[in-house]
């Protein structure tokens, strides 16, 4: 008999009552460290004291209200990002993928009003997330999550992962013309935390700019500070036409949004998009404090001395087990260990210890631990990280 839920997820025998900071506990007070933070999620934490004042005092005054009307907190969110950003303008959505779909019409949009109505195509890359929409599967491609689900939405070329040859090709053939935009995440999540080198995300805003092609980042799980820069396309000093956003923004609250150049977004006039929920006053009130948070300076380079804690002692952890682990991989505190023996072995040794992290592609084993989290707690999950590989070989002899 089918389960109440609909089974579309592999779940883990694990369920939480509540959280603190990067700790979860289950119902018989079992408590774990949270590397996962909901998949870059849970920025601040859990329960972080200002987020739940913030979303309490909201919850009080005014849930929700139509886009039909302004809402001031909205128009603050959106000021703020302009100023902290490439973008001239945000729209707000829900998820990712409704921001990865808004991404794909404004793309398609801007060249049908230049007139050029068949300049469609978007490039795309191997490996990949992009959200489960229509749009989201056919960006990214890939046949386990198109598998199925024909016909696909039309219209996405698909490259390997960092072929920059293959996209100089593209961008300079005759076919150019018909080329809409370029989109990728400046470090793939769901692909297994593969960062692209700052020299090439250069060389693809130029080849864009040659073509005259539109660049859109993914920063759904590498943005809002994860990286140690509010946004990860600063590294390389590289900005986007459009960029989506979702994930951390909210810090629990299902917020997201797509920033854009005024240039990019000039074909969105009124009454070409909409969302009944996206930019409601509770989701917004959250985001402006997550916002807060993230922005500063100080908070920002916390991270990045922190990530450097993580790094060193993950090199560590890599020398120490050469036959479970080939290597560390990552930006700030998105970070992956390539392992040698099943991923999933790992996330399950770790759950053993009480550990939270998060399988990827590419047999990677994802930590993204609350951006709050503490130097003694990093130390914490590499103890735990220690033991799980310590067990893993112990069983492999
Ligand atoms: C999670 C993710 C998405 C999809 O976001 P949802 O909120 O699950 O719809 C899109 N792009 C990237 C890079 C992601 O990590």
């Amino acid at each position: 008999m089918i389960p109440a839920v609909l089974p579309t997820y592999n779940r883990a025998p694990l369920s939480f009552v509540s959280g603190q900071g990067a700790w979860l506990t289950e119902a018989d007070g079992r408590r774990f460290l949270d590397f996962a933070a909901g998949i870059a999620v849970n920025a601040l934490g859990h329960a972080h004291p200002d987020l739940v004042r913030v979303l309490s005092e909201q919850a009080a005054q005014l849930w929700h209200v139509s886009n039909l009307y302004h809402i001031p907190a909205q128009e603050a969110l959106a000021a703020q990002l302009v100023d902290l950003t490439f973008a001239d303008t945000v729209f707000f959505t829900n998820s990712g993928t409704e921001s990865c779909e808004l991404a794909v019409k404004m793309a398609r949009k801007y060249w049908f009003e230049q007139g050029q109505s068949d300049r469609v195509e978007i490039i795309t890359f191997s490996g990949s997330f992009h959200g489960r929409s229509a749009a989201g599967i056919a960006a990214a491609g890939s046949e386990k999550m198109t598998h199925g689900f024909a016909p696909l939405l039309p219209g996405f070329t698909h490259l390997d992962w960092g072929d920059l040859d293959g996209l100089k090709a593209l961008l300079t053939s005759e076919q150019a013309g018909k080329i809409a935009a370029v989109l990728l995440e400046p470090v793939q999540g769901e692909g297994g935390i593969r960062p692209i080198a700052d020299a090439d995300l250069q060389a693809i805003r130029a080849l864009c700019d040659a073509a005259g092609a539109l660049l859109i980042l993914d920063e759904v799980q590498c943005g809002m500070g994860r990286t140690g820069r509010l946004f990860a396309y600063e590294w390389a000093g590289v900005l986007p036409d459009i960029m989506m956003v979702a994930k951390g923004i909210g810090g629990g609250f299902p917020l997201g949004a797509v920033l854009a150049t005024e240039n990019a977004a000039s074909g969105m006039t009124a009454g070409t998009h909409g969302s009944t929920y996206g930019g409601n006053p509770l989701g917004c009130a959250v985001g402006l404090e997550v916002l807060r948070h993230v922005s500063d300076p100080a908070f920002l380079d916390e991270i990045s001395r922190k990530a450097g804690f993580l790094r060193q002692q993950l090199e560590a952890l890599v020398a120490a087990h050469p036959d479970v682990f080939a290597e560390v991989r990552g930006s700030g505190l998105m970070i992956g260990l390539v392992c040698r023996t099943p991923n999933m072995d790992v996330v399950q040794a770790g759950y053993g210890q009480e550990l939270l992290t998060v399988p990827a592609a590419d047999n990677v084993v994802r930590l993204l631990p609350p951006l709050t989290v503490s130097e003694d707690e990093i130390s914490q999950a590499v103890d735990r990280l220690d033991r799980a590989a310590s067990q893993i070989a112990a069983v492999a002899v």
